[in-house]
């Protein structure tokens, strides 16, 4: 966009600064490389916040000039984002990426290119850790234009009350009323300068977490959906349910990187470390309005399934909660309306379980439920 701008701007006022300009466009552009791809990114290692670089092969990469693949495309935006210009379509552009290339590796130049190949390298980890999870589950074939999912580096984020917002990350779906596309997916890398430790761009465990936000998207509420089932909004049921999509988020964060405390490499404050015991001290409001923080409520059911993992097994527990998201709307309603508390849900998980990896996990969760009572 830029690039094409340029040269009506100056023809208007000077022939030879057109021409001059177009000489320095052609020069500067490099020829495209389509995937696989060898790049020098940021991975995670065995250990709590253990990071390296290391050569990647990115397998699902089209284009590294505009960093865009099967996948989606690390791109950015010039302007602060606000729920009503994200789906704007020049909000966004490729990232002005810089690379050396030494015997077919592919060495990022500047900061920005380490942190777009990372997050791609992220992106790909993410995707296949499901299939190694459950082989039948490839979210590619559930989400039909996963290739125009946007990854946005280094976003400035208005909240809703016009704060903005410089340390987070997030996902976002638009739903096909709302845009061209017919479900637009958003994975929301926000500025990364005020994080004193690991940049949350390059936190493996925190790119997991809001792509699962993606997996819980299309797993539960397609199929609530496609159901026609409603939420009951007097009984907990939508704050039990946010708790729930952040702890699934956070146990499968864990899977990706394989270190219960992730968080705690980037935000050093939070108490998000699952290997720690806990259990419901208290129950979600039953209003929706009420100030809640799904967080909190989700930490404790994520440390509920590291706990059920480390009983039966991480892969086993894993591909059980893949099938739950899906099974959980019709498990939970009656009359088309979805009541949920965690104990319902917890009894819905253990139908995904069989034998003794049912009775393990059954004992975790007369462990942990606290407040919501025992499971029969
Ligand atoms: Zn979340």
């Amino acid at each position: 966009m830029v690039d094409a701008s340029l040269p009506n701007l100056n023809r208007s006022r000077n022939g030879y600064t057109f021409t001059a300009l177009s000489l320095l466009v052609l020069s500067c552009s490099k020829p495209d490389v389509s995937g696989p791809v060898t790049i020098m990114a940021v991975t995670s290692q065995a250990g709590h916040c253990q990071y390296q670089i290391e050569a990647v092969e990115l397998k699902t990469l089209k284009s590294l000039n505009q960093f865009k693949g099967s996948l989606g495309q690390v791109v950015y935006s010039p302007t602060e984002i606000t729920n009503d210009n994200l789906v704007e379509e020049n909000l966004y552009q490729s990232l002005p990426v810089s690379f050396a290339e030494q015997d077919g590796i592919y060495f990022p130049l500047d900061l920005k290119t380490w942190i777009a190949s990372s997050l791609y390298a992220a992106m790909e980890t993410t995707y296949s850790l499901t299939q190694s999870i459950d082989p039948s589950f490839d979210m590619v074939t559930k989400v039909a234009n996963h290739s125009e999912t946007r990854l946005v580096y280094n976003a400035k984020v208005q909240a809703d009350d016009g704060v903005s917002i410089s340390d987070n990350a997030s996902y976002v779906r638009i739903s096909s009323s709302e845009t061209n596309y017919e479900k637009l997916n958003f994975l929301i890398s926000y500025p990364t300068l005020e994080t004193k430790n690991l940049p949350i761009g390059l936190n493996l465990g925190i790119f997991a977490h809001e792509y699962t936000h993606m997996i819980f998207s299309y797993q539960f509420y397609d199929a609530k959906s496609e159901l026609g089932l409603e939420f009951n909004e007097a009984d907990g049921t939508v704050n039990t349910i946010d708790a729930l999509d952040e702890g699934m988020s956070d146990i499968f964060a864990f899977y990706a990187i394989q270190d219960p405390n992730f968080f705690h490499c980037s935000f050093p404050g939070d108490h998000r470390d699952m290997s720690k015991t806990r259990s419901f001290e208290t129950s979600v409001p039953r209003n929706r309005a009420a100030s809640f923080d799904p967080h909190e409520d989700g930490a404790v059911w994520a440390s509920i399934q590291y706990r059920i993992g480390s009983a039966i097994g991480h892969p086993v527990n894993g591909k059980s909660l893949l099938s739950l998201m899906k099974s959980l709307p019709s498990c939970l309603a009656s009359n088309k309306v979805i009541s949920a508390d965690f104990k319902k849900v917890a009894a819905c998980h253990l139908e995904q379980l069989s034998g003794t990896a049912r009775a393990q996990a059954r004992t975790v969760y007369n462990q942990s439920l606290g407040v919501y009572g025992n499971l029969p």
